[in-house]
């Protein structure tokens, strides 16, 4: 078993006496037994309880989950849908027109699967959405093989917002609280959600040899860019501005977000490559004189170092392992938190590489077309191998907001950037979960980045006048867990 899936797995002693026992009987069929009580699991724990798993035969259960109407003397039972079994064995899809609303609050919520009685069947809707079934029952990859936006339920049903598995939490919560049990949700820290910045380094070097080689020759000299003469003109002055100054700016860039970040009373992952195979990566040392003052500086503010694994990492276990191994020895201490390369994560191959390889944290599953919930939620949730029909050891803190995602995808400006990021800390907030956001150090690169900085820096001193807590991954899941 990997170190990932032992640490992961084994909740602690003050974990299991803070939680609440919960009797939970199941009358389902097998081949959804497992994925029933993860999923179950997924969305009891948030809220402090502990599922106490009943045999068929037992009674006197507080929740009754199934097709059989035996145990309806439950204090909570939850709508059951038959064909949610031929779905998962059968490993199909949920057509769209099966899609069904409820409206909860005045508020419509998507609905996957439904009882013959017309209940909604929160727990087969949550773990389609929340173990990536879609991802996993599409063909279509964009040209980096991702998953993309365009094919998901959340694009086609226009709700690239809804958190709809933390709605379906908020009905299960309600269910309990009317049946009489006291719900204590978990907390991060002093505040009940938190935001946790987070930056990719793809590059320690902006003005390397191929950068200047496009700038001098394609884009001034052969006008590659299109711009007209006064703007091909205004980029050469400032790459000569860039090119003769001193030090380099992405390394500024991160020198300047660890400040920010740090003046905020937060710290941040910062997710180092350690490997470079193919024309997506680009090298840079890690044993350099930069990396090490890096590693110190963050060490001393309470950063956290994770992997970002080289292009094909993603689907090669000798390059995962050897990258996790290296960047250990860099920095001197276990490294719990990966996020792939331009997002880049098949099911199962890339889920089972990271518990592999003895990652706690992934913190990959985002859109990179969209802000949002790509699986339907904002709280972290321990990730279900779907093909092996088995929870792994690894949490999943999901992404929300990526910087590229906004600027190069969805072409916003720094104010509606600010404005997208706002509307999805205000879902983070209601829902308790964290509030992902990734930043990469091409910030204050006005030339190639513009309103990337400003983003960033109107983010962070939002997030503080909110009174929220600005964390690393780690240490925040480590609140979160501990916090009853
Ligand atoms: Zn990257």
């Amino acid at each position: 078993m990997a170190r990932g899936d032992l640490a992961c797995q084994r909740r602690t002693r003050r974990e299991d006496e803070a939680m609440t026992r919960v009797r939970i009987r199941l009358d389902v069929p097998d081949s959804l037994l497992n994925v029933s009580r993860w999923v179950i699991d997924a969305l009891l724990y948030p809220l402090g309880f502990e599922a106490v798993w009943l045999d068929s035969g037992e009674h006197d259960a507080d929740i009754h989950y199934g097709g059989n109407d035996a145990d309806k003397s439950a204090r909570v039972v939850f709508g059951f849908a038959a064909n949610a079994a031929e779905v998962y064995s059968r490993r199909c899809a949920v057509d769209l027109t099966d899609v069904t609303w409820a409206d909860w609050g005045g508020e419509r919520w998507p609905v996957l699967f439904r009882s013959d009685r017309g209940e909604p069947d929160l727990v087969a809707s949550a773990w389609y959405l929340l173990c990536g079934w879609q991802e996993m029952t599409t063909q279509a990859r964009d040209d980096k093989g991702r998953f993309r936006y365009e094919d998901s339920l959340q694009s086609k049903l226009s709700i690239p917002l809804v958190p709809a598995v933390d709605g379906y939490r908020e009905q299960v919560k309600q269910m309990l609280i009317d049946a009489g049990f006291q719900v204590r949700q978990r907390r991060w820290g002093d505040a009940s959600w938190v935001v946790c910045p987070t930056v990719d380094v793809d590059y320690l070097k902006k003005w390397r040899p191929g950068m200047v080689y496009r700038e001098v020759v394609q884009n001034l000299a052969l006008g590659r860019r299109d711009d007209p003469l006064h703007g091909r003109l205004k980029r050469a002055r400032q790459f000569a501005s860039q090119f003769v100054r001193r030090g380099d700016l992405y390394r500024d860039s991160l020198r300047r977000i660890i400040e920010v970040i740090g003046a905020s009373d937060g710290t941040a992952t910062i997710f180092l490559k350690a490997g470079a195979h193919g024309p997506h990566d680009v090298a840079y040392p890690l044993d350099g004189g930069f990396v090490c003052r890096l590693v110190t500086s963050c060490r001393e503010a309470g950063f956290e170092i994770g992997l970002h694994p080289s292009y094909f990492a993603s689907q090669h276990p000798d390059y995962m392992r050897r990258e996790r191994i290296l960047l250990t020895d860099v920095v001197g201490e276990t490294i719990r938190s990966v996020r792939q390369h331009y997002l880049r994560y098949s099911i199962p191959t890339t889920l089972r590489l990271h518990a592999e390889s003895g990652f706690e944290i992934d913190s990959t599953l985002g859109f990179a077309e969209h802000e949002g919930f790509r699986r339907c939620t904002c709280v972290p949730y321990r990730l279900f191998d779907p093909y092996a029909d088995k929870a792994t050891g690894v949490w999943e803190m999901p992404l929300t907001v990526m910087d590229g995602t906004l600027f190069n995808r969805r072409h916003l400006g720094a104010d509606g950037a600010v404005g997208a990021t706002s509307q999805v800390m205000d879902l983070c907030e209601r829902f308790g979960g964290c509030a992902v956001l990734l930043w990469h150090n091409v910030l204050w690169d006005e030339m190639d980045a513009p309103g990337w900085a400003q983003h960033f820096e109107r983010t962070v001193t939002e997030a503080r006048h909110r009174g929220v807590g600005i964390s690393a991954l780690g240490s925040a899941l480590d609140a979160w867990r501990q916090s009853l």
